[in-house]
């Protein structure tokens, strides 16, 4: 296919696709879908090879937040019925961090719900990074608290942090539809400020909450302006209590090819399969390593994910490996800007763009926030026979282990 050449030539060479070749991306039949993943793979492979970053989600402050964003189980109103608990103690943190990081992860996202950090907020927060990275040695710490205010990434990039996370989660022109309370363009500032720190930035979107292709597009081309290091790709979870419990829309098909598209658009940016993996892609996971550089290892923010040991076999079965702690993720030109701290992220070349735009949102919660999953295998058994893009509540379950239990993580 004419359009899947181009787009491996331009991947190789870190161009930019036109929007036109993004929406072809997304048009594509079912039957081209392999032919999709082997082009868009091309271009994982040059840039990440073989390698999948894990990274480790924990939890220090879940629900009771007042926006109304919604995709959330976290919301004003949500009557989901997930964990709520206020900020947990450093050590607590500390612990269920190092749950994670024995089961192969090298990155920590510390995430907290609300709309931003108080300033004591951000310092309780740096106390936890502190304790984090005293007792795991070279692990990476992103922090995940909302918007913020002025002085607050420089705050967390003195306490250690190394990214900062904030998802613009969907298209400028339709923001308004799925959050009242805050704007994207204050989401845009956020990951601006995360920028002007010196923080590598997070930022990415939620996928399957009524939008158009083009409003895909939209977002993935905004993020590329913004040039954030690591890209999230969250498949809403309709959780239900939440105002999209009923958007059942995605196929496995369909997340193969959002996943394609971001990756010719952003072809050298770690690519992160967030929240709804497990429920989405289902049996597909494996064909999404190739488009996908990075995933969440264990449990998500408020539903469970699949064993972390069914993670670490997905990935050995499907040929690739885990990424060591000793090991860059970034390509070297990345890695090197990001090493050169701040501004540079305006850089051209870089890949993703320049960081112009404006940015995202509250982040965090997009991702594993409202998150994702897994569900008793006997249900899976007993739904075997359910169409691609029939509901899938069965594979939803309310995260009830880990941080803010006294049950052991998943990892
Ligand atoms: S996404 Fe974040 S700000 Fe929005 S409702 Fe959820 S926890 Fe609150």
């Amino acid at each position: 296919m004419d359009l899947l050449n181009t787009l491996v030539d331009k991947g190789l060479r870190r161009e930019l696709p036109t929007r036109e070749e993004a929406l072809a991306v997304l048009a594509t039949s079912d039957d081209d879908v392999l032919d999709v993943v082997a082009a868009a793979g091309k271009v994982r492979r040059q840039w990440f090879g073989r390698r999948v970053k894990l990274n480790y989600l924990v939890n220090l402050k879940s629900g009771l937040c007042p926006e109304d964003c919604s995709y959330c189980s976290q919301r004003l109103g949500s009557s989901t019925g997930i964990l709520k608990y206020s900020w947990l103690k450093p050590d607590e943190a500390s612990r269920a961090a190092a749950a994670g990081l024995a089961g192969g992860a090298k990155r920590v996202c510390l995430v907290a719900s609300g709309r931003g950090p108080t300033d004591r907020d951000v310092d309780r927060v740096a106390g936890t990074i502190k304790a984090i990275k005293e007792q795991n040695e070279g692990v990476e710490v992103c922090a995940c608290l909302g918007l913020l205010s002025d002085g607050q990434a420089e705050r967390l990039r003195e306490a250690g942090a190394d990214a900062y996370n904030h998802n613009l989660n969907t298209s400028e022109g339709t923001y308004g539809d799925i959050t009242t309370t805050h704007t994207y363009a204050d989401r845009v500032d956020t990951v601006n400020k995360a920028h002007a720190a010196g923080l590598s930035a997070c930022s990415g979107l939620i996928a399957g909450m009524g939008e158009s292709d083009e409003d895909l597009v939209d977002v993935v081309f905004s993020l590329r302006e913004l040039d954030p290091d690591s890209v999230p790709v969250n498949f809403l979870i309709p959780v239900e209590g939440t105002p999209l419990a009923k958007e059942w829309n995605l196929t496995p098909q369909r997340c193969l090819r959002i996943l394609a598209m971001v990756r010719f658009v952003c072809p050298d940016v770690e690519v992160r399969i967030a929240g709804g993996r497990e429920v989405h892609l289902r049996t597909m996971q494996p064909l999404a390593l190739h488009l996908a550089n990075s995933i969440f290892l264990g449990d998500y923010l408020t539903t469970e994910g699949q064993a972390g040991q069914a993670d670490l076999e997905m990935i050995a079965d499907a040929g690739f490996t885990v990424e060591g702690a000793d090991e860059v993720t970034l390509p070297q030109h990345r890695a090197e800007l990001q090493g050169a701290g701040c501004g540079s992220h305006g850089a051209e070349g870089a890949g993703c763009g320049s960081h112009t735009a404006e940015g995202a949102g509250c982040g965090s919660h997009a991702e594993g926030g409202c998150g994702s999953v897994c569900g008793s295998h006997e249900d899976v058994a007993a739904a075997v026979t359910v169409a691609a893009n029939e509901p899938r509540t069965d594979l939803v379950a309310v995260r009830r282990r880990g941080a803010g239990t006294d049950l052991a993580p998943n990892a």
